[in-house]
């Protein structure tokens, strides 16, 4: 779970072996002023202190030949110098004074404004010695300091060239740099023997990664380095071992979940398949390889005490519902319940014709629970499900609430489960005795995310398409070329009657997202325009239950050309004569969710096709996202790009509550931390790190 306060360091917490009072307060320099509004930032005590990362590290380069800092247009440098002339201004003129010092083979410019008074300028004598400490500004020919702090020397003297790196904090206003360094170092010092390790050494060990204490020593640069390089190694390998913390302990805290949900274990075992073959018999396809091989996997789970915990993820139109179905067939053929668990309503009352059309053959009681239902009706359900006779109830979030109980629910199935909270999830799981949970996701979560997020789930992905898919085309077109495109469709709808998807980022016209499209106004302006003639519906979230389910249900049996809708055709709709997709506004969605969208044509064997319309002018993520989008097909590939332009927060959207922000790492630059955490935590509970 995120922290409340964005500033109030994540996960990763130190703890000490020994206690120590860590207040601010007791910090030489630090008065209560200073430690309130270190605290307004989150840095609550010394520990806190601790884990303020610099925001950048500034290298000052002292005594080193004036060519090399030249060369390396070293910014904060120290010298030691030979005047070689003095140019005071003209009396009365605003000109600074001028001193040029020759350090080594380079001649510096120094410049004090409105300081040329005689006293001052006298301390300037030419073949005089030099130390000086400022910024080299090396826009300037010769390379000039601006009121560098200097002295002035008895004679020449030599010093060994070093570099020094300088932590920069300065994210706190009004608390200085000047206090930070020793406050932190001041603290370091007090704590730094009794910091408790995180991680076993012979993991730091394995992975060569530092000790915490070492790696704060580094970050905070509380031990000089000479070399820069150096100093860059060390400070990744520092960084690494936070990042590696952070998510060890994630990866603790989820593996322990996922441990203690086994030991717990007292789940139904399903080991009855027969019904299961019954329905393999009645659909109408081939299963592909990777659909049999995970409903083989999701048996094997249902015939374990241990409840099953499984994430299935699938490229959209990959036939994830099948599987599902298969999975519900089982547990019903034990005398158990299943509830499937869908986002909208929509896409629950899709299933429910699914299920009714293979259930109804095998004599399996079902029934849809929505939120708009006649309340006799759904008191009905309600009463055959605490008794049992109901194997399957298939239904929205109207599932979760308090008055639905089963009399033996043995497997929950959570449909695009991205859409979810885990709360939901875990409420519904709460109705049966440790039921077994087949989570499924059309949105493919890179896989490091989906360790990130639900590492107390398994895995299982289907990749393979069903036979004869063809690859959606996919075109950009400026909004100028709409009316050709709209004839295009009306031509191909009217020779074929194949049918066409509208999608729009709006419900109605809005002022104030005046460049947004509305489906009502433009389903309007299409049926007297240029879609006159064919048969228009219109499709959106405002709509009641039952009259989104007729629109749906004629769109389905082809009593519908044109589906007008908003993206409430998002997820899971399946209306295989659908081969054309206009989307208007592509701009203002998510490339996931423009996959998921495209996902609803290319569902047959005819070429499909997927056409966004852009207006004004594009802002560069939009450019990007797009072109990315009509480049590929591949979900996962989509999803990683998606990943890498939005953050994940984004990407997952706000239901998401199950994902950590984390302080140092990043799940996609840090994958292979993530997978390191996992898999070391995985062994270190498990004994085994394959699962
Ligand atoms: P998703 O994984 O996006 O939920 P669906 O389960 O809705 O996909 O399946 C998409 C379409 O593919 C459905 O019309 C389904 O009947 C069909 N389908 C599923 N599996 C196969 C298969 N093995 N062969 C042919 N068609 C299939
Ligand atoms: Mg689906």
């Amino acid at each position: 779970m995120a922290d409340a306060s964005p500033h109030i360091p994540g996960r990763l917490a130190l703890r000490l072996l020994q206690p120590h009072p860590l207040g601010l307060e007791r910090l030489r320099g630090i008065g209560p002023k200073t430690a309130a509004r270190m605290r307004e930032r989150g840095i609550l005590d010394q520990l806190h202190l601790l884990l303020h990362m610099p925001r950048k590290y500034r290298p000052t380069y002292r005594f080193w030949p004036g060519h090399e800092l030249i060369e390396r247009r070293a910014s904060f440098v120290e010298v030691i110098g030979q005047i070689s002339h003095v140019l005071p201004p003209a009396r009365h003129s605003r000109a600074p004074l001028e001193v040029r010092l020759q350090v080594d083979d380079a001649e510096f410019k120094l410049i004090w404004f409105n300081l040329a008074f005689p006293g001052f300028v006298k301390k300037f004598q030419p073949g005089d010695w030099m130390r000086v400490e400022g910024k080299l500004d090396h826009e300037r020919d010769p390379a000039q300091m601006v009121h560098p702090t200097f002295d002035i020397l008895k004679s020449r003297e030599t010093r060994a060239p070093q570099t020094e790196v300088v932590p920069i904090y300065s994210s706190m206003e009004e608390v200085r740099d000047s206090l930070i360094h020793p406050a932190i170092a001041e603290s370091f010092s007090l704590l730094h023997a009794d910091l408790e390790e995180g991680a076993p050494l012979n993991l730091l060990r394995q992975h060569e990664l530092p000790t915490l204490a070492d790696a704060l020593k580094t970050i905070h640069v509380l031990t000089p380095y000479d070399d820069l390089d150096c100093f860059r190694e060390a400070l990744t390998t520092a960084r690494n071992r936070l990042i590696f913390q952070e998510f060890f302990d994630l990866q603790l805290a989820l593996t322990r979940r996922y441990v203690a949900q086994r030991r717990a274990a007292n789940a139904p075992r399903l080991t009855e398949r027969e019904l299961g073959r019954e329905l393999l018999k009645k659909i109408p396809f081939d299963l592909t390889g990777d659909q049999k091989s995970a409903i083989a996997t999701i048996a094997d789970d249902l015939a374990n005490r241990i409840p099953m915990r499984r994430l299935l993820q699938g490229d959209v139109g990959s036939g994830k519902t099948v599987v599902a179905l298969l999975a519900a067939a089982i547990a019903i053929a034990n005398g158990h319940q299943v509830a499937l668990l869908a986002p909208t309503e929509i896409l629950a009352r899709q299933h429910s014709r699914n299920a009714h059309a293979l259930f109804t053959a095998l004599n399996i009681p079902h029934a849809l629970l929505v939120g708009a239902q006649p309340s006799a009706e759904r008191r009905d359900i309600l009463h055959q499900l605490a008794s049992g006779e109901l194997g399957l109830v298939v239904g929205t979030h109207a599932l979760v609430q308090d008055d639905v109980a089963f009399k033996n629910l043995a497997l929950v199935i959570v449909d695009e489960q991205h859409k979810f909270g885990v709360d939901q999830r875990d409420a519904l799981l709460a109705k049966g005795q440790d039921p077994h949970l087949l989570a499924m996701t059309a949105t493919p979560i890179p896989r490091s995310l989906a360790h990130a997020v639900f590492g107390d789930l398994d895995l299982t992905l289907i990749r393979e398409k069903p036979p004869g898919r063809k690859p959606v085309r996919t075109e950009l077109r400026d909004r100028s070329r709409a009316p050709k495109i709209y004839d295009y469709v009306k031509k191909r709808i009217t020779e074929t009657g194949e049918q066409a998807y509208f999608v729009y980022p709006l419900v109605e016209a809005s002022d104030a997202l005046a460049n947004r499209r509305s489906v009502t106004e433009e389903a309007e302006r299409l049926a007297n325009g240029p879609l006159k003639g064919l048969r228009l519906g219109v499709l959106h979230g405002r709509m009641d239950g039952p009259a989104k389910d007729a629109v749906m249900q004629r769109f389905s049996n082809g009593d519908i050309d044109v589906l007008c809708a908003t993206t409430v055709v998002e997820v899971g709709v399946d209306v295989p004569n659908a081969t054309v997709m206009v989307i208007e506004n592509p701009e203002v969605f998510g490339l996931s969710q423009l996959h998921q969208l495209r996902g609803r044509v290319g569902r047959g064997s005819v070429d499909s096709m997927c056409i966004l319309i852009t207006g004004f002018s594009l802002t560069e993520d939009a450019e990007l996202r797009l072109q990315a989008f009509t480049t590929t097909d591949d979900g996962f590939k989509l999803a990683e790009t998606d990943l890498a332009i939005r953050g994940p927060g984004l990407f997952l959207g706000v239901k998401q509550a199950g994902l950590p922000e984390f302080r140092f790492g990043d799940v996609l630059r840090d994958a292979h931390w993530l997978q390191a955490a996992r898999h070391d935590a995985r062994r270190i509970l498990l004994g085994d790190a394959s699962r």
